[in-house]
């Protein structure tokens, strides 16, 4: 390789890789090896481009090569090769994926370092890499080219192992990298073949400039609000102490009613709020890292060189300190606000022996947490890890039946008393699995709510429903309406009303043909959404049923806040009712309200002789249960109906 000396190009480089040191030294920075690998690249760079402008300014001080000249060039050739194992070395631990283990990719990784070294001490004593020449530059000798090589190979190593394993980097930050170090190697073999002005530290250093902007940019790990490493960060960090096998603690911090505090006090006020816990929790341990794990949930991980009396010590301590924390307020300018937070606590490799297992562990104890109450500390033994396991299975089993397209919908017939035939008929879904056979709607329907799948659900449930409706010509028969059950999940979506009336008009049912059932509960966060859903169908002319009254949640409050036509009186407060006699009286009055409010009533459960006819005589418009018949599947449904028609 040849080179005339020309300081212009070093000047720029100078500037890039200032500009870069500022950038670094300004912001939080990533706390992760490749990040000490990528600022020791840096100030490498900064000490070759110091070299080379001295080599210059002495080659044009003096008019002889003197020994300074040869120190000069000596430090930079050996700095800037070192430059290309760094580069190396960053995109390996870029990767995720840890080298160790590995004996081929060890040796193929230790290889360039050995031949490297070997070369440079060559040359520090034979001085055989290049002669300067005064009044042009230097000149490389075959030696260079072999040095030169080892460096390329390095690179592309370095390329092709963070390649390989793609899945820890994001494709399109790789492919950037990758274009970028072939930028540079193209800029070396320009360089190589043709001479001319030496250029290469401009390209070497607008490079690592690239990979600032592409992956070592704090701002991409930082969480905006807090300025805590985000969750793609955590990730990444988790998992690579798991590669290396790390133990570590992970306290998870959910703030109970967050939702509330924000409404309360204003969104500002929320961030402000999260942004002091935040501050907080990086003060609970010295080792500690804290990390935004989900939109009001913080992690702190605790790493411990060896799992023993100290590690629970350490935990046990910041839990008590966190734990204190929380008794006092939130102070901000003149408000003051109480806090409350659910803690989990999860080990590795205690726990999961994968970042997956480990996530799902955490999450569902703290959701187990959430039901234990505000506050409540909550560690793994306490799980039932089992059942957890179990909901799992029942979670892919209602996707794969979605998938699979194997979701049925049965009909339960609902007796009229007045016209003494079935009028309407409950939609009511099953499932079954290969493994788990038929799976009760009572276990999955919760399930499919809190992963969502509920809402593909319920969106195919109410298909197949005016699909049935429509291939059996239902407006023929006594049947006036078919009641389908649908979860506030659903209702409370943007998009709800739109679906169930375009899957109505596909099918030309009309609004008089559907009956909504919705139960009420304590997970709706939008109720204003909610609402007015329920206002827009049914203005449309679609009916809506409380499902479920008098048992759990119910309260008057809900039967003056949505229009229902229908009343569906819970199986277990007719059964009580028939059990003693307090409960009847109850049966009676609430029958009796109920007509008051102009709402017809659907009782449900009915299995007995002296249950039906004691309920009809009670004012009962509509029974429903076993008595009758069970949910059936839809063609014995329509031959039901045919029948009684
Ligand atoms: P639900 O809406 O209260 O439905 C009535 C449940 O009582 C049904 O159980 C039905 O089979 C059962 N049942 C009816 N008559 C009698 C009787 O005389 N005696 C007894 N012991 N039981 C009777 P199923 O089908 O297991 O459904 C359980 C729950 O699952 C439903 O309770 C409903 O909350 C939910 N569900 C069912 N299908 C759907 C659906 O398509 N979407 C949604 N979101 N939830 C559904
Ligand atoms: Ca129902
Ligand atoms: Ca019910």
């Amino acid at each position: 390789m040849n080179g005339t000396l020309d300081l212009h190009f070093d000047m720029a480089a100078m500037v890039i890789m200032v500009i870069i040191l500022i950038m670094l030294s300004a912001k939080k920075n990533i706390p992760l090896r490749r990040s000490s690998v990528y600022i020791t690249m840096c100030v490498v760079q900064v000490v070759v481009i110091i070299c080379s402008m001295c080599l210059q300014t002495r080659l044009y001080m003096s008019d002889h090569t003197d020994k300074f000249c040869y120190m000069f060039s000596d430090l930079y050739f050996t700095l800037d090769y070192l430059c290309a194992l760094l580069f190396m070395y960053y995109l390996v631990l870029l990767s995720g994926k840890s080298i160790r283990g590995n004996l081929k990719a060890c040796i193929m990784f230790v290889l360039p370092f050995i031949a490297y070294a070997v070369l440079v001490v060559d040359n520090l004593i034979h001085h055989n890499l290049y002669t300067i020449v005064f009044g042009y530059g230097f000149v490389g000798t075959k030696q260079l080219g072999i040095i030169s090589l080892v460096a390329l190979y390095a690179m592309l190593f370095g390329i092709c192992y963070a390649i390989r394993y793609i899945d820890a980097v994001s494709y399109g930050k790789l492919t950037a990298i990758a274009v970028g170090s072939v930028g540079v190697i193209v800029g070396i073999a320009i360089q190589y073949r043709m001479g001319g002005v030496f250029f290469i530290n401009f390209v070497v250093a607008v490079a690592i400039l690239l990979l600032y902007e592409l992956a070592q940019n704090p701002s991409n790990i930082l969480d905006v609000n807090t300025q805590v490493l985000n969750r793609n960060i955590m990730d990444e960090l988790l998992k690579m102490d798991i590669e290396d096998k790390k133990s570590f603690d992970l306290i998870v911090l959910a703030m109970d009613d967050f939702k509330v505090v924000n409404k309360t006090y204003g969104i500002e006020m929320g961030d402000i709020m999260l942004r002091q816990v935040a501050d907080y929790l990086s003060t609970v341990s010295k080792r500690g890292k804290v990390f935004r794990y989900g939109s009001d949930q913080f992690a702190v991980e605790l790493r411990h060189e060896k799992r023993g009396k100290n590690a629970e010590e350490e935990l046990r301590r910041a839990l008590e300190n966190i734990k204190e924390r929380f008794r006092h307020p939130w102070i901000y300018e003149e408000e003051s606000v109480h806090l409350s937070a659910t803690t989990v606590c999860v080990n590795y490799p205690g726990d999961g022996d994968s970042l997956e297992n480990l996530v799902e562990v955490l999450d569902y104890s703290v959701m187990y947490a959430k039901r234990q109450g505000r506050g409540s500390v909550v560690f793994t033994e306490n799980v039932d890890l089992h059942a957890m396991r179990k909901e799992k299975a029942i979670e892919k089993a209602v996707e794969e039946a979605i998938n699979n397209d194997t979701i049925e919908v049965h009909y339960q017939p609902i007796y009229n008393t007045e016209k003494q035939c079935y009028t309407s008929a409950e939609a009511l879904v099953r499932m079954r699995d290969e493994r788990l056979g038929n799976i009760s709607p009572e276990i999955f329907i919760p399930i499919a709510e809190r992963t969502g799948k509920i809402v593909r659900l319920g969106t195919i449930v109410f298909e197949k429903v005016c699909k049935f409706m429509h291939e059996q010509n239902i407006a023929n028969s006594t049947i006036e309406y078919i009641e389908v059950n649908v979860s506030v999940v659903q209702c409370m979506r943007e998009d709800f009303v739109d679906t169930i009336l375009s899957i109505m008009d596909r099918y030309d049912i009309r609004p008089d043909q559907i009956n909504l059932e919705i139960t009420e509960t304590a997970e709706i966060s939008e109720l204003n959404i909610l609402q007015e859903n329920v206002e827009r169908l049914h203005s449309e002319g679609i009916s809506f049923s409380l499902d479920d009254y008098g048992s759990g949640y119910s309260t008057l409050g809900y039967i003056h806040q949505f229009p229902f036509n229908i009343i569906k009186l819970d199986k277990l407060m007719v059964w009580d009712a028939f059990e003693t006699e307090r409960a009847g009286t109850t049966l009676k009055y609430t029958v009796g309200m109920i007509k008051e409010l102009n709402m017809h009533i659907v009782a449900e459960g009915v299995e007995t002789e002296q249950q039906q006819q004691r309920l009809s005589t009670l004012g009962c418009d509509y029974l429903q249960g076993w008595y009758y018949s069970k949910a059936v599947p839809p063609e014995k449904f329509a031959e039901l109906i045919r029948k009684a028609g």
